[in-house]
């Protein structure tokens, strides 16, 4: 019997949590939050907005599944990893926020930190805990969005009902317009930075338009082993809340009757100029990348409420992490006091 905390319950990974946990009698639900829908009854504790880390003191579970989104998600991510409890990760905000903060945390709780994110599964289960010497370099796949293939100037007016239509995967809308940016991609090389301790250097990222090749680790011997499988991030979430048992999902293996193309290529840095703002943030370190989450969240959210054009987001970071200062957090307090200054900064130049 695994007990399992469920944080961001009513969203895109929670709801998907509930199927899969709901399906298998040996994960129990023992508390579960969201921020603003109502969720009584749900498990034993439930708790909606506030401090989830009261929660989590209540609920002492097994297994946090940390699915809230952004950076709200950051004290219960440090909860599970201080205190050595197994953090089933889908908030990358938190990891990229805190980066340092978080893998100090760990290495003082020593719990294990499973990636949700689905190309970070895919990669861990491709490096099956090799250390970082053994593999020449990290592949994130991205699918491209709903925009790839687009110019500059097609990008001016989109809506974000246009945005909002992901092509391979149905997620919540902040992931979903970070994925039309490109700027998941971008936290998601900061993340695996984090996650492999791979330098920047040493990550990529191609467009596989159809999602089907989630991650690729290229090894020193010369070998490449990649993770296949459709998109479905119910396959990641059971990965993680059931490791090392690799439990059944309603998921289908790939079918090669009909034949299977992958095709590959490489992401346009111009056109979507996110995926570089934020490698350069993490190559930079010290609260950059936190500043770059912020800003993100700040002119994504503009955007969503149509105070923003679609590009305004790219420069609207740009701006912000030109004049933040990025020096290193060294606890909490001021790793929070970068991210409250730099989405001043944000919301600033979202309407300059
Ligand atoms: P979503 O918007 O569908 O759901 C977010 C959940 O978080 C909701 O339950 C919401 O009530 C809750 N929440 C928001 N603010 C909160 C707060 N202050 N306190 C408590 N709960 C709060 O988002 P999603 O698509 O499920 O994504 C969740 C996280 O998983 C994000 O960090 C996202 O980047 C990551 N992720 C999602 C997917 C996906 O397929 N949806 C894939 C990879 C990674
Ligand atoms: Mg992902």
């Amino acid at each position: 019997m695994r007990t399992i905390a469920l944080l961001g319950a009513t969203g895109s990974i929670g709801r998907q949590a509930l199927e899969l946990i709901g399906a298998h009698p040996e994960l129990e639900l023992v508390a579960a939050a969201s921020g603003s829908q109502p969720i009584d009854g749900l498990a034993p504790l439930t708790q909606v907005g506030g401090d989830l880390t009261e929660l989590l003191d209540r609920a002492e579970p097994d297994v946090v599944l940390n699915a809230v989104v952004g950076f709200a998600g950051l004290p219960a991510t440090l909860w599970a990893l201080e205190r050595g409890v197994t953090l089933a990760l889908a908030n990358k905000e938190s990891l990229v926020a805190a980066g340092e903060l978080a893998l100090a945390a760990q290495r003082r709780g020593g719990g294990l930190l499973l990636p949700v994110d689905s190309e970070h599964s895919a990669a861990f289960q491709c490096l099956e805990g090799r250390s970082p010497e053994h593999v020449d370099s990290l592949v994130l796949t991205g699918s491209g969005g709903p925009f790839r293939g687009r110019s500059r100037d097609e990008l001016e007016d989109v809506a974000p009902e246009e945005a909002l239509a992901h092509p391979t995967w149905s997620m919540g809308p902040k992931i979903t317009v970070d994925s039309a940016t490109l700027a998941n991609k971008g936290l998601e090389v900061i993340e695996a930075h984090f996650l492999f301790g791979l330098p920047y250097e040493r990550i990529e990222v191609v467009l596989q338009p159809t999602s089907v090749v989630h991650a690729l680790v290229r090894f020193r011997d010369g070998a490449s082993l990649a993770h296949l499988g459709y998109p479905d991030m119910r396959v990641p979430i059971a990965f993680a809340l059931t490791y090392p048992e690799r439990a059944a999902t309603p998921v289908p293996a790939l079918d090669f009757s009909q034949g299977l193309v992958l095709e590959f290529e490489p992401p346009d840095l111009d056109t979507f100029p996110l995926l570089a703002l934020a490698r350069r943030a993490g190559e930079r370190g010290g609260t950059y990348p936190c500043a770059f989450n912020a800003a993100n969240e700040v002119a994504v959210a503009a955007f969503l409420e149509g105070r923003l054009p679609f590009l305004g987001i790219a420069s609207t970071v740009e701006e912000t992490l030109a004049e933040v200062d990025g020096a290193a957090a060294r606890d909490l307090h001021e790793l929070v006091e970068a991210d409250r200054e730099a989405r001043r900064l944000a919301e600033r130049a979202s309407v300059a």
